[in-house]
């Protein structure tokens, strides 16, 4: 499934046996209690912070054809949830996994229609909640679609131990209630490193080994169809929650930490635990050792609550912080509601002293605990013994001297989809802005400078489907963007069907890189290879023409000339219907992996070595630096002009190139200065090559010793 990376080290740990020592990242650990629990099948589609676990398991085949094990890499998460159907009427432990909040957007159909007939082998989702600074997820959802389709949800306390047992309890948790269990991985959680105790895997009794003689007989009861699901509605709550809860309290997957008692307590979410405890270690509340002064509840379910459990430990306190992010304040909510039911004068403090919105970084907790004991009127603890996150910042700032510059996110040095926005900006000098729907994958890259291209991103493989409304009223066609990953994850049947459906016509480009390049380059349907090495045959020309798509061309990506041609015939063609230009270009993230694996074999076994170098003639360049500006390679930068009569400082290639030439088609599709040039790099010439490059510096010394005379 991956490209060239390998997880030979992590599938060694999948292996581990009973009383072995793991040691490893959370995610892993979570992927090896899987195995643990007797889990029959596993699927799931890529996306940060969960990729691993996927990748993990499909490079660890062998073992899973030993203990039976299916693995799906799913075509979306939709898929992915429909998986989970197996356990409703077998009794089959299954697991899958996606990216939160896009993940369960898209399974949501499959989520509540699985969730309303319940499971009989227990049903484990494994959402990466990847939520907050730095992370593309708009929201937090899992919550609200837990509590609405009776999901329960797990967010347990990032101690790499406690995520194994959690993820082992979720199984039970579900067939004790026959009701689908969530877990949140949040990316602190995923990524941590960690050790816990291993078990020996358990081999499924149902598996690909042990399949079933019989198919499970008819049972109307286990259909989501009406009307059915009205009796199933009700079921959820009278015989399903009460299970739950009463699972919760007896397998103890809530924690209390008493600390010293006293007055006050904090309620958090179990992915929280870390991060407050560090912060309650700087005010004095806290060890280094994870003891906390201050009684906690560390819900490792955040959904269903249990009543009795909230009140007993509210009940001795003058007030309580709850500690939940996102929003609504769905367990603050509750527990003020469950301590008012049972009569406590206990005050709930949360979203008050906390933000309403946003992660729960340092700064934010560190701000709301001294405002909660502020308000609370508790002045014991708080004698700070750590320094606050304000000096950690100050510090760091004295340290580099000054402010680190802005840093935003962008295109690989190389990478083949660059060179299409280089075409777009070119075209766009002729004919005039047009409207562009951009799309989630590396290609959103493409908002930052220097393209800032994109009208809306409204979701993975949508542009398209997001253009339809907007086309007809433009009078230039506007241009949709997708990547070959967001195609057959989505853009195939919601954009591209539908334009056909009803005669769209629009553009659309097609970056065909190979992979789902942004979420670790996991194979899609028109990869080169598939995940068992072996060639796939999906391919995305032939399944649009297919199709009945009128207007198909494949470019090159980086020859920008011929993609500028082929986006102004699609743009002012009057041939009506939807036209697909899809840009070819391997990933180069990919590609550079290859090529340094081919050179090491190569230069080891004393064979001619050929690197493509690009450069700037510093006496030609002009200074202008549209070259810049139009491709916005890394690579490409400036340096002091050497003349001493030019002020403008010149434009220089540095050494991180990797000789993808967009620099040098760019300056021919926009008519630029003729600086750049083409080198070649040459290791183990032959002597036929080497006898041409003494000839050739022979010449040009002699040429410039003519000159200087
Ligand atoms: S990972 Fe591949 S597709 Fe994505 S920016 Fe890098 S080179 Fe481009
Ligand atoms: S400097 Fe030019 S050739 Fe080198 S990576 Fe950048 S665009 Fe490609």
């Amino acid at each position: 499934m991956t490209a060239e990376r390998s997880f030979r080290k992590e599938v060694e740990q999948l292996r581990l046996g009973a009383g072995e020592e793991f040691w490893g990242e959370g995610i892993l650990a979570v992927t090896k209690a899987l195995l643990q629990s007797g889990v029959a099948y596993v699927g799931g589609y890529q996306g940060a912070p969960v990729s691993h676990l996927i990748d993990v398991l499909v490079d660890a085949e062998p073992l899973m054809d030993e203990l039976g094990v299916h693995v799906e890499t799913c075509s979306n998460e939709a898929s992915a949830a429909a998986m989970l159907g197996a356990s409703i009427n077998y009794p089959l432990r299954g697991a899958v996994t996606w990216k939160s909040i896009v993940g369960t957007n898209v399974a949501a159909d499959g989520l509540s229609n699985l969730a309303s007939p319940g499971v009989m082998g227990g049903a484990l989702i494994i959402v990466g909640t990847d939520y907050g600074e730095g992370a593309s997820v708009i929201q937090e959802r899992a919550m609200a679609m837990a509590m609405k389709s009776t999901i329960w949800l797990l967010d347990p306390r990032p101690e790499l131990q406690k995520v194994v047992d959690i993820t082992e309890q979720a199984f039970a948790l579900s067939e004790a209630t026959s009701a689908p269990v969530m877990m949140e991985l949040r990316v602190r959680a995923c990524h941590l490193q960690g050790s816990f105790t291993a078990r020996d895997n358990v081999a499924p009794t149902v598996s690909t080994r042990a399949p079933l003689a019989e198919a499970a007989p008819f049972d109307y009861s286990h259909l989501a169809h009406p009307p059915v699901t009205f009796v199933q509605e009700k079921l959820k709550v009278s015989e399903r929650l009460p299970a739950a809860r009463r699972f919760i309290v007896e397998k103890g997957m809530n924690e209390v930490f008493e600390g010293e008692g006293g007055e006050i307590g904090i309620i958090l979410q179990g992915g929280l635990y870390n991060g407050l405890l560090r912060r309650l270690q700087a005010l004095d509340l806290g060890d280094a050792f994870g003891e906390s002064r201050i009684p906690l509840l560390v819900l490792n379910v955040t959904h269903p609550l249990v009543p009795e459990q909230i009140t007993d430990f509210c009940k001795d306190k003058d007030a309580v912080l709850v500690l939940e992010e996102g929003n609504p304040e769905f367990i603050e909510l509750q527990v003020n509601t469950f301590a008012r039911q049972a009569g406590l004068k206990t005050r709930i403090l949360g979203k008050d002293v906390m933000p309403p919105a946003g992660e729960y970084i340092a700064e934010v907790l560190e701000e709301g605990l001294q405002a909660f004991l502020r308000e609370t009127g508790v002045q014991g603890g708080g004698g700070r013994k750590g320094p606050s996150m304000a000096d950690i910042r100050a510090e760091g700032g004295e340290s580099l001297g000054q402010a680190l510059p802005p840093r935003p996110p962008q295109f690989c040095t190389g990478c083949p989809e660059r060179p299409v926005f280089s075409a777009i900006k070119i075209l766009e000098r002729d004919i005039g802005k047009v409207h562009i729907a951009a799309d989630i994958g590396c290609h959103a890259f493409a908002t930052f400078e220097p393209f800032s291209m994109g009208n809306s991103i409204l979701g993975y493989g949508m542009s398209l489907a997001s253009a339809a409304a907007v086309s007809p009223f433009q009078q230039r066609r506007s241009i949709s963007i997708m990547g070959d990953g967001g195609f057959w994850h989505n853009g195939l049947a919601t954009g591209v069907i539908s334009a056909l459906l009803n005669r769209g016509d629009a553009v659309l480009i097609i970056m065909q890189n190979g992979f789902t390049s942004a979420t670790g380059q996991q194979a899609i349907p028109s990869s080169t290879l598939g995940r068992d090495g072996k060639p796939l045959a999906v391919d995305i020309e032939k399944t649009l023409v297919a199709l009945g798509v009128p207007w198909v061309r494949t470019v090159r990506s980086y020859s920008v000339s011929v993609m500028v041609a082929a986006l102004r015939a699609a743009l002012t063609t009057p041939e009506k219907g939807l036209k697909v230009i899809i840009a070819d270009g391997e990933c180069q993230l990919v590609r550079q992996r290859r090529v340094r694996r081919e050179t090491a074999a190569n230069l080891k076994d004393g064979r001619r070595v050929a690197v493509e170098r690009y450069g700037v003639d510093e006496d030609v360049c002009t200074g202008d630096h549209s070259c810049i500006r139009l491709s916005g390679c890394p690579s490409l930068t400036v340096k002091p002009n050497p003349d001493p009569l030019r002020n403008d400082p010149v434009a220089t290639v540095v050494e991180s190139c990797v000789g993808c030439g967009l620099c040098g088609e760019v300056a021919h599709a926009a008519t630029l200065c003729p600086s750049f040039y083409r080198a070649e790099r040459v290791r183990n010439a032959g002597a036929a090559e080497r006898w041409l490059h003494r000839l050739r510096r022979r010449v040009i010394g002699w040429l410039q010793g003519g000159a200087a005379a």
